[in-house]
């Protein structure tokens, strides 16, 4: 399969600090790679320049054969909330608004009228096991479930690319073993590729592939079959 989502000879620095130093990364549609290495040596970098977020110094990300830094930024907003879904460890949700309307609101910010937005969230928050926080605010339910939200959230617009930094961190074990089965499950079978950023080798154990970083280097690991 071709590759949907690479990064060729990244450089990333602030200030005196390298944080990224000629990085390479590839993912395939459907695939679930996890970037592992210790805390500071680049991953939410790579992962923030994979997702337009972050512009690195050199190199490049190219993005179903379109080159990110060659986009405007409205092109590349657009992009980001078109095709691309983002799990992030937490304080994500709208804590004003419930469960459903945080589901929705990519939905809404994509065009999608009020009732068929909010028909979609509930679809999604039933499939992740948490339908009965459609009517709750954040506020009101656990971390697991949050975070189960969160992933319908990053999900429901049925992104290409799932973009997840330590998505499991906040949870306790059994709750961040659930949490990743449905990210994974329902990634695979919408062909999403998931970029998984973890330092955790449990959580990198639902991945097809490990890429480590150190140092800002990357380095690929054979696939564990
Ligand atoms: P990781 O995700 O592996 O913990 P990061 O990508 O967050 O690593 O950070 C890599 C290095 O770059 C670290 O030394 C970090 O302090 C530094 N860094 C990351 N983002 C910034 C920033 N916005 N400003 C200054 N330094 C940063
Ligand atoms: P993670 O826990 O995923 O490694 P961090 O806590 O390192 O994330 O970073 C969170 C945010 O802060 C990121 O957007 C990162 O770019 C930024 N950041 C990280 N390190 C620094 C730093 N030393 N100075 C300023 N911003 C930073």
């Amino acid at each position: 399969t071709e590759p949907l989502l690479t990064a060729t000879a990244l450089r990333k620095t602030f200030g005196p600090t390298i944080a990224l130093d000629d990085a390479e990364f590839a993912i395939a549609p459907g695939e679930v790679v996890a970037i592992m290495g210790p805390s500071g040596s680049g991953k939410s970098t790579l992962l923030h320049c994979l997702a337009g977020i972050v512009k690195p110094d050199a190199g490049s990300v190219t993005y179903a054969g379109a080159e990110l830094s060659s986009m405007s930024d409205t092109a590349r907003s657009q992009l980001r909330r078109s095709e691309f879904g983002f799990v992030f460890q937490f304080g994500q949700l709208v804590p004003e608004l419930t469960c459903r309307e945080n589901v929705a609101l990519p939905l809404r910010m994509n065009g999608w009228k009020g009732k068929a937005a909010n028909a979609k969230a509930d679809e999604w928050l039933e499939r992740l096991g948490v339908g009965d926080t459609m009517a709750k605010r954040p506020g009101r339910i656990s971390g697991g479930q949050g975070q189960r939200v969160a992933v319908a959230r990053a999900l429901v617009t049925e992104p290409k690319v799932l973009f997840a930094d330590e998505p499991t961190g906040a949870l306790d074990s059994l709750h961040g073993e659930q949490v990743m089965t449905l990210l994974t499950d329902a990634a695979r079978s919408s062909r999403a590729a998931v970029v998984l950023v973890t330092h955790e080798a449990r959580v990198a154990a639902y991945s097809d592939r490990e890429v480590v970083v150190r140092d800002g280097k990357t380095r690929s690991m054979e696939p564990v079959l």
